[in-house]
């Protein structure tokens, strides 16, 4: 039986979109995708067998109107829709569109998704499935007294956060009782008007905490996972460098059956990532599940030797998984430098013309890019410009390839993060591996 996609609707943009063009047209797929006006003349765009305008005043728009891209998968006879990361990755309600008109969403379940996406169910899943949580609320809390009487019994520093978060929006950190009438009311206020829903939880506040993640890959009743990430170098929450392994063996494998277990107890089908904060005793504590590709399956995808976007569609097409745990072996050590147009002092984006660009290549460098000589990079999206990765036997190696490609970089027309980059690649804490999601705050000289 012949179950394989015909026609694959990319419903994204940049970088991720040509990563999805390219593994399509390895596996003979027909590459469609969506664009707005700003994007029409994008290497995606131009290298897709169609392309379908949706041009809407507000250019995220394009991306994000449900009916308009559903209407696009119907239109162009797609079998299935790849929605990369971001826009309408993560919506349910999408999910649920695209599975009532038949068409195969590249990822998990419309339910798995309503599920995960709520953090306190998230977490109440987790837990059940055998996952290390912090210590924190099972239900939402609105009141400071609630909060207060909980943050007793789970000692200070609290967090509270939203629900239905994501981007760090909202957070707020509590050190003492007389702090949580304000706090809760201002995190629910963000909560209401990022996420249209404003119940909150709190948690302790994990203090010195790094960033491990955990790639996993799941059929819908089995799941491998492929390792883990550290991505503990990070501004506003969001991930500037991510590197692996960084674990030993004995940890890998033991955290490595919880989060196999956790996808398992929901179903899970396509591509996730486990996030984790490890405390200075090593300690993990689960924070959420982001269900979908993420920027950096790269990383993964270098030390394992798995194309990652090819697995994800082969499940998504109905196959059961195509490996086993044991086939998975991780080999040296790989690092991913997100260079992202943006002023390297307040990381502001820097939108504009490429007049000149010219990325590295060579053994052990991948550089995954949208942008080329002459590329208008627009303000409305995400500012992400490449992933510039080196591979080496050790992390050493890794590094210092990196400092070589980093200076053979070339990019004039916008601001960008090389800068600060190739200073992270000489800082002693960095080379010790010394690294908490503080460490941008704390190394304010690297700035400027
Ligand atoms: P979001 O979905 O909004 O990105 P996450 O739960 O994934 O939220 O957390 C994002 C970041 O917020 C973490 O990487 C960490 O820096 C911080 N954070 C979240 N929860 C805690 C906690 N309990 N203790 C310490 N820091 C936390």
């Amino acid at each position: 039986m012949d179950m394989g996609f015909k026609r694959v609707l990319i419903a994204n943009r940049g970088e991720i979109a040509l990563r999805i063009l390219r593994t399509l047209r390895d596996m003979g797929i027909e590459a469609a995708i969506i664009h707005g006006r700003e994007d029409r003349l994008s290497l995606p765009v131009r290298l897709a067998d169609v392309a379908y305008p949706i041009m809407r005043a507000n250019p995220l728009d394009s991306y994000l109107d449900i009916e308009a891209v559903v209407q696009a998968a119907k239109d162009l006879e797609c079998d299935a829709v790849h929605p990369g990361y971001g826009f309408l990755a993560e919506n349910a309600h999408f999910v649920k569109r695209l599975e009532e008109e038949g068409i195969t969403f590249i990822g998990p379940a419309s339910g798995v998704i309503t599920l995960l996406g709520d953090k306190i169910e998230a977490r109440a899943a987790m837990e059940a499935a055998g996952l290390p949580t912090a210590k924190g609320s099972s239900e939402p809390i609105s009141s400071a007294e609630v909060a207060s009487e909980l943050a007793d019994e789970i000692g200070y520093p609290v967090i509270i956060k939203a629900a239905a978060g994501g981007g760090g929006i909202g957070m707020q950190i509590v050190h003492a009782a007389d702090e949580f009438e304000g706090a809760l009311k201002l995190c629910q206020g963000r909560a209401k008007s990022a996420f249209g829903d404003d119940r909150v939880f709190v948690e302790k506040y994990i203090e010195g905490a790094q960033h491990v993640e955990f790639q996993v890959l799941a059929d819908g009743e089995k799941a491998i996972h492929f390792g883990e990430r550290f991505c503990s170098i990070q501004r506003r929450h969001q991930k500037l460098i991510e590197e692996g392994p960084w674990l030993s063996d004995e940890k890998r494998a033991e955290v490595g059956a919880l989060v196999c277990a956790g996808a398992e107890s929901v179903g899970y089908k396509g591509l996730a990532t486990f996030e984790f904060l490890r405390d200075k005793n090593g300690d993990f504590y689960f924070l959420e599940v982001n269900p979908r590709v993420q920027v950096e399956h790269t990383v993964t995808e270098l030390i394992t030797g798995y194309n990652l976007v090819e697995l994800g569609i082969r499940v998504a097409q109905g196959e059961s998984l195509p490996l086993t745990q044991d086939d998975i072996k991780i080999r040296g050590h790989a690092i991913q430098c997100r260079l992202n147009a943006e002023d390297t002092t307040n990381f502001v984006p820097s939108p504009g013309r490429l007049w000149e660009c010219h990325f590295p290549s060579g053994f052990g460098i991948r550089c995954d890019t949208h942008a080329h000589p002459g590329y208008e990079m627009p303000g409305c999206f995400d500012s992400l410009l490449a992933k510039l990765l080196t591979w080496g036997p050790d992390r050493e190696s890794a590094v210092r390839r990196m400092r070589t490609a980093l200076d053979e970089t070339l990019i004039t027309g916008v601001d960008h993060l090389i800068p600060l980059h190739r200073r992270i690649m000489d800082e002693k804490d960095f080379l010790a591996g010394d690294i908490t999601i503080a460490y941008i705050d704390e190394h304010q000289e690297l700035l400027g």
